[in-house]
């Protein structure tokens, strides 16, 4: 094997405002730059209790059990499933979107069986279904995805949903992934279980540390399993080792990526969680009017509509790869086109912590606009971009 010839490490300068990872705050750039303590040091436990308290905030709940997972979401995702999911147990997930089918699958794999309620991609669970398919196979946990990546679904009425579950005895885990930090929730009050994120959406960190909280009710159940669960590395009931009381050595915890999120989440604090959810909607306001003032449309219903990820149906006789392409090559600006029964039929605009804000909104639109256009699609580039300025002048 010959020594390969290879460069400094250069990438491009990119507008990240696809489905995640979004802009990362210069910050929390820098907090990965300082120097490194061992995992089990004084200095670092220091660091996960803050780490914890201000996941705390965000979730908007007093869990003790809130932890950073180790890995992307979906091992925060995977933690979740497999430690609530004993052989035997039936789960209820939602057919609405991609995220779903990789809940039933983490399901599977923990032995428990997935049943699914159903709706169209692009609109939320209705609560009305969740009840019947409760009667129907009276279900031990509820999944649901409260902000679905694959659609730019929102899923309104969460506490509605968890009520019927918790009728009908069963734990409720929700996926945060594009909501935490992003769109307005409350843990506690909306009588969620489980819930599990990712930081690289709207808490703009660098994939690496998962925020996963449980209520007390969860982790009796965790705690109380008859059988082990069949996952070593996310098994809470060791990881308690680590990111409970005792301190003491389960895994080398990623610190780099600690000390990410724990910036990131001083950001969010300082913001404020509820001015945050504001300006999401704001700034993902102006580009949703202008995209529509273009003369695009959103897939998701008004109604349900996700600000931190918009779904927009690309214009008759555009591919994406026709707009993904060269607004990467020209613009520098990332965006993403239609995951699993979407695919081929909508961009994936992401509006997202760092990222979410007025003058990246605007260069979107901006880059959208001029970029349909010489493509030769229907639209008014100018109309749209008037449309965001006035938006963000509100
Ligand atoms: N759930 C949702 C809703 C997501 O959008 C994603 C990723 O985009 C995941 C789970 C999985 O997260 P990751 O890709 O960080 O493993």
């Amino acid at each position: 094997m010959e020594r390969p010839e290879v460069g400094e490490l250069a990438p491009p300068d990119r507008l990240l405002m696809g489905p995640g990872p979004s802009d990362v705050h210069p910050r929390v750039l820098r907090a990965m730059s300082t120097t490194l303590v061992g995992h089990l040091d004084p200095a670092f436990v220091e660091i996960m209790d803050d780490v914890q308290d201000l996941l705390r905030y965000v979730f908007r709940t007093d869990n003790q059990w809130t932890i950073p997972v180790s890995g992307t979401g979906s091992a925060s995702m995977e933690a979740a499933v497999a430690n609530l999911t004993e052989p035997g147990d039936t789960v209820l997930v939602p057919g609405n979107g991609y995220f779903g089918e990789r809940m039933a699958a983490m399901v599977e794999r923990a032995g428990g069986e997935a049943v699914f309620v159903e709706a169209p991609w692009g609109e939320p669970l209705d609560p009305a279904d969740v009840a019947a398919a409760f009667d129907q196979y009276q279900p031990d946990i509820l999944g649901f995805v409260h902000a679905e990546t694959s659609t730019g679904a929102l899923q309104p009425q969460v506490s509605e949903l968890t009520s019927i579950a918790h009728e009908h005895d069963a734990l409720v885990i929700a996926d945060t992934v594009t909501s935490l930090g992003g769109v307005e929730l409350r843990v506690d009050e909306w009588g969620i279980d489980v819930a599990y994120s990712a930081d690289q959406k709207c808490l703009s960190c660098p994939p690496g540390a998962s925020p996963l909280t449980l209520n007390d009710r969860a982790m009796d159940k965790v705690l109380g399993r008859e059988t082990p669960v069949r996952s070593w590395y996310l098994d809470l009931s060791l990881l308690q080792e680590y990111w409970g009381d005792e301190r003491a050595y389960h895994h080398t915890a990623p610190i780099t990526n600690v000390y990410a999120l724990r910036e990131a989440l001083r950001l969010v604090a300082e913001e404020g969680i509820e001015n945050r959810w504001e300006r999401h909607t704001r700034v993902a306001g102006a580009l949703k009017a202008g995209v529509e003032s273009m003369g695009l449309e959103l897939n998701p219903d008004e109604d349900w509509w996700l600000p931190s990820l918009n779904a927009v149906r690309l214009p008759a006789g555009v591919s994406d790869d026709d707009v993904i392409e060269p607004l990467l090559d020209e613009h520098g600006i990332e965006i993403a086109g239609g995951l699993g029964a979407l695919s081929g039929d909508v961009l994936r605009i992401g509006c997202m912590g760092h990222s979410a804000r007025a003058e990246n909104v605007l260069a979107l639109v901006g880059a959208l606009g001029s970029t349909l256009e010489d493509v030769g699609a229907d639209v008014n580039a100018d109309a749209g971009l008037n449309a965001t300025r006035r938006a963000l002048r509100r």
